[in-house]
């Protein structure tokens, strides 16, 4: 096992060595038992602009255990880690059908990797296309606003954040995200994210990984059926006993849901069924542009511009007097505004970058926190509030359109599009008022949360800079309660998990989620017979 030497600070163009030498030396007499070292994990300090430097925490395995531990309890700044904790437990118990999972994103991804991997070839039912199908929906509906129902930002191969920037930044502290990194460098991924402490993937290479991780899944007798969208359960004696799903009925052991949070038919689906459900807060937006070279600057100063600096990053964050949060979110840099609709007549917006960050503009969402007390107490009235504000962007703009406006507009109540920045939208922006889009108390927030950010960072005074609406789809306005062992409260082998289910927020936190889901049904049952 090895042990992490924390806080290691070193200048911006220190070498890998230069690091790993000043975390042997923290060690003293002891770094002679070294017998592997290697980066865990890099952040950026920038809080004083005339000292920005990195802050490192770098793995040690040293040849005695015992020394490992003796010497993490006398020094706070060493931790004594468990590095493999992936080691699922599985069960002798036969059961008749198989696992199915409903939705490849990347809780379905992670589940189906795991159950695959260990023998159970499951079947993964997804209601969007396969990537490069997607894809091509996708680009149909940024260049002439003519979207696919089923195929689009929200639905496909992937799940809702493959146009995305990939990022696998997550507040869980779940020892199986390490696990998550290391599968995404396995299929493809930078190896570089296993040490930044804010990791990104970029849209570009996560297309790549899905795809590889579907092959996988398939190779090892799992099978993975495209634009086929679960319609239907049977439920007998508190278990589904068969699903539907395209032209099939399949008898099943597990079903994993794992439909993320725009899976709107299928939250009604499992309302129709009794299926325990309940509303949860979510937050609604706009996305924010400005020019990456101004985020810098605000971030940077006169540093900006240096190639050993990341591209700026921001979170920001405010409370009014009465503790209801506006908070930045989804930070994109050098990225662009994409149209993110997955119903019809409905505008919604997100963003994406590429693994290079190399665009002109930087985006983030700018979004209010709002609860059951807002919109409603049902389980899908939060789906409804959603709903209505992208109907209304919809209904004002006439198309699919951002409902766009520089911050100044916005703030003035005088909408208008142009401004610093030249929105990135596909589809374009047509100035709108934002009040007409969202209710009264969002559009106060945005208001009181723009001008304190502005007094945080330079950029965000700047009036020219450009807000998109509306984005509501932050996170599952529904949650599919389920126990402590991840069984939906209603139905003993119906194992919601990832986002939609309420119980992750971003890619790492889904993928940890489905496999946790996919540990828990090991546990119960034997792999299929080959
Ligand atoms: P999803 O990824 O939503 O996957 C659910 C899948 O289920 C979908 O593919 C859907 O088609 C399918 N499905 C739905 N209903 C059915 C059904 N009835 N039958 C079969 N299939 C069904 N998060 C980050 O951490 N970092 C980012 O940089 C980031 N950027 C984002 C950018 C965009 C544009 C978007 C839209 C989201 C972004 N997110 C990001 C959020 C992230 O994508 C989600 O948190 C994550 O994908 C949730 O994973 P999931 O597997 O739970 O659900």
């Amino acid at each position: 096992m090895p042990i992490i030497v924390n806080q290691i600070s070193s200048p911006l163009n220190a070498s890998e060595q230069e690091v790993i030498s000043a975390a042997l030396k923290k060690l003293g007499s002891a770094s002679k038992h070294a017998i592997d070292c290697e980066i865990h994990k890099s952040s950026l300090d920038a809080r004083k602009r005339n000292d920005i430097h990195f802050v490192h925490s770098v793995f040690v395995t040293l040849d005695s255990a015992d020394l490992e531990k003796k010497l993490c309890e006398k020094n706070t700044s060493l931790t004594y880690v468990e590095r493999s904790v992936y080691k699922p437990v599985i069960s002798t118990k036969k059961a008749e059908g198989k696992v199915v999972i409903a939705g490849f994103g990347p809780a379905g991804m992670f589940a189906g990797l795991a159950l695959a991997e260990q023998g159970y070839r499951p079947i993964i039912l997804e209601r969007g296309s396969s990537m490069e199908k997607r894809t091509a929906s996708v680009q149909k509906f940024w260049l002439t606003g003519e979207l696919d129902t089923n195929c689009n930002v929200q639905f496909g191969e992937g799940g809702a954040g493959t146009f995305s920037d990939g990022k696998l930044t997550t507040r869980i502290k779940d020892p199986l995200c390490r696990y998550v990194l290391e599968r995404f460098v396995d299929f493809g991924a930078p190896k570089e994210i296993l040490t930044k402490a804010k990791p990104h993937i970029g849209t570009d290479n996560l297309r790549n990984i899905v795809t590889a991780i579907r092959k996988r899944i398939i190779e090892l007798g799992g099978e993975v059926r495209f634009d086929t969208a679960l319609t239907d359960l049977a439920i007998a004696n508190g278990k589904v006993q068969t699903i539907s799903a395209g032209d099939k009925n399949e008898k099943v052991s597990a079903v994993i849901l794992a439909i993320g949070h725009s899976a709107r038919d299928t939250f009604e689906l499992l309302q129709c069924k009794n299926i325990f459900l309940e509303p949860k807060p979510f937050s609604v937006g706009a996305r924010i542009e400005h020019k990456q070279a101004a985020v810098d600057e605000s971030l940077y100063g006169d540093h900006a511009g240096n190639p050993l600096l990341p591209k700026g990053e921001y979170q920001l964050s405010w409370r009014d007097k009465n503790g209801r949060g506006v908070y930045t979110f989804c930070m994109c840099p050098g990225g662009t505004v994409v149209p993110s609709a997955s119903e019809s007549g409905g505008t919604v917006t997100n963003g994406m970058s590429e693994f290079a960050r190399d665009g002109e503009n930087a985006n983030a969402a700018v979004v209010v926190a709002v609860t059951p007390d807002d919109f409603g107490h049902c389980p899908l009235d939060g789906v409804a509030f959603a709903r209505s504000i992208e109907q209304k962007a919809y209904t004002l703009t006439g198309s699919y359109k951002g409902a766009g406006t520089t911050v100044g507009g916005f703030l003035d109540g005088k909408p208008e599009i142009a401004g610093t920045v030249s929105p990135t939208y596909a589809l374009g922006c047509k100035a709108t008022e934002l009040r007409d889009v969202f209710p009264k108390f969002v559009t106060d927030m945005l208001e009181g949360g723009l001008q304190n950010f502005s007094r945080k960072m330079k950029c965000f005074g700047d009036k020219g800079a450009m807000l998109t609406a509306p984005e509501t789809r932050t996170s599952s306005p529904v949650r599919i309660t389920r126990n402590a062992d991840m069984v939906s409260l209603s139905v003993e082998n119906l194992y919601p998990c990832g986002e939609g289910a309420g119980y992750a927020g971003g890619i790492m936190s889904a993928a940890v989620d489905g496999l946790k889901a996919a540990m828990q049904i090991m546990a119960r049952q034997a792999p299929c017979d080959k």
